[in-house]
């Protein structure tokens, strides 16, 4: 029972460190939260040493009856956040519900159609090197120039063209909401099934503030560790007919023992989920969101070729555009992270820059939203950015102002 500190020291500084940063700097990286306590908690218990191949009732190990209890509570609250007939609970991570997903609906050479990488998708969504881009014959959609938005006649037409087996609608790094009824209808027209995958906005539509995809889709996948706020981790939400099929395609499919130790965090994220506080929280993200997109499309910063993408966010990120900016988007991330804000550089689509520098950032607020912040404190934050992306900033003081919030709201003032 030697403690880690003792064990192995250092790993432990290295946590201990983490730790440390996660504190002092604001982190506002659009995929990122941070969990509760008790989140991290359950992760971190002795569930982690128990085996449990297989479903709750239907195990191929014995003793599994405790781990069965948890398996049935995440599924039970997940069903019921989101209003699905059925749910798999034991994706190790969003790709791999991605990947399951799709090999219960489709064979090696179907056709799929998801949003381009460079436009917002996921690698999982038909990226060339991803296994979904070598398995499937890809067809990618895209956004509008005009209005950064998805063209869902572009999506019409291609899906008519190609008569695509399944339609992904769902993004990492888009700013607007999709039209999923409209997805439903392309679907239909041509018998495609259509999967969205909601990893990013799952917290926004557990709280309300977004139209849920689960009435139109005939499978939803999401993380369960961004806007939901809870472990790294998958899940897979469908109808009662293709559960079958979906749970054979995660257990023996794709994977082994479940990890019961981020079941357990995955329940209890989801009881958190269900709350007042996480909607208040929510809603704190998307006003958030607001604010920054709305302090950088003013003209001091429009004056030095920083734009917004679609000219302003429905969700909790905003997609900042340096096309036009000297700032390319490795030298934003690396000058923001200098001050003690971490984001991360994002290609925009037509970037004339390379993939590893690009022209965008990509900013999100729901961890600062969990940390405590109010509108009154994004707006300091989306002001320091703005001064930031101008020429000539004064880097100390932005530090400062960088600091005094992150003091302002503790992070785990439990934790040492
Ligand atoms: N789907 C979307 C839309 C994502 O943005 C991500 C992660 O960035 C994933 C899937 C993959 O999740 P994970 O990193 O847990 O595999």
């Amino acid at each position: 029972n030697t403690p880690l500190h003792e064990l192995d020291p250092d790993v432990a500084a290295a946590v201990d460190a983490e730790l440390a940063r996660q504190q002092s700097t604001l982190e506002m990286i659009a995929s990122e939260n941070f969990t509760p306590v008790a989140v991290m908690e359950a992760q971190g218990s002795v569930l982690t040493n128990k085996y449990a191949e297989g479903y709750p009732g239907r195990r191929y190990y014995a003793g599994c009856e405790h781990v069965d209890t948890i398996e049935r509570i995440a599924i039970a609250r997940i069903k019921e956040l989101f209003g699905a007939e059925a749910a798999n609970v034991q994706p190790h991570s969003g790709a791999q519900a991605n990947a399951a997903a799709m090999a219960a609906l489709l064979k090696p050479g179907d056709t799929i159609m998801g949003l381009n990488l460079a436009h917002g998708g996921h690698l999982t969504h038909g990226m060339k090197i991803n296994f979904s881009g070598k398995l499937y014959n890809v067809v990618a959609y895209h956004v509008d120039e005009e209005t950064g938005q998805v063209d869902m006649a572009e999506v019409e037409r291609l899906a008519k063209e190609t008569k695509p087996k399944l339609i992904i609608a769902g993004w990492s790094a888009y700013p607007r909401r999709l039209d999923f009824a409209a997805f439903r209808r392309v679907a239909d027209e041509v018998g495609a099934y259509l999967m969205v995958d909601m990893a990013h906005f799952a917290g926004l539509v557990a709280a309300g503030l977004h139209p849920s995809p689960v009435p139109h889709a005939h499978v939803v996948t999401t993380t369960t560790h961004k806007t939901l706020g809870g472990p790294r981790g998958g899940v897979i939400l469908s109808t009662q007919e293709l559960a079958k099929k979906i749970n054979s395609a995660v257990f023996p499919g794709q994977q082994g023992g479940p990890l019961e130790h981020v079941i357990a965090a995955k329940a209890v994220a989801f009881k958190v989920a269900a709350s007042d506080d996480f909607k208040e929280r929510q809603q704190r993200t998307l006003d958030g969101a607001h604010i920054l997109a709305e302090r950088l499309l003013q003209d001091d910063v429009k004056e030095h070729g920083v734009s917004v993408l679609s000219g302003g966010t429905d969700v909790h990120l905003v997609l900042v555009d340096l096309r036009h900016s000297e700032l390319d988007g490795q030298q934003g991330e690396d000058l923001l992270h200098e001050l003690g804000i971490t984001v991360n550089r994002n290609a925009v689509p037509n970037d004339p820059r390379p993939p590893m520098v690009t022209s965008g950032l990509r900013i999100g607020t729901p961890a600062l939203a969990t940390r405590g912040f109010q509108a009154e404190d994004f707006r300091e934050v989306a002001d320091i950015i703005a001064e930031a992306l101008k020429p000539g900033c004064d880097a100390e003081a932005l530090k400062a102002r960088v600091s005094a919030l992150a003091a302002k709201h503790p992070l785990y003032p439990g934790l040492k």
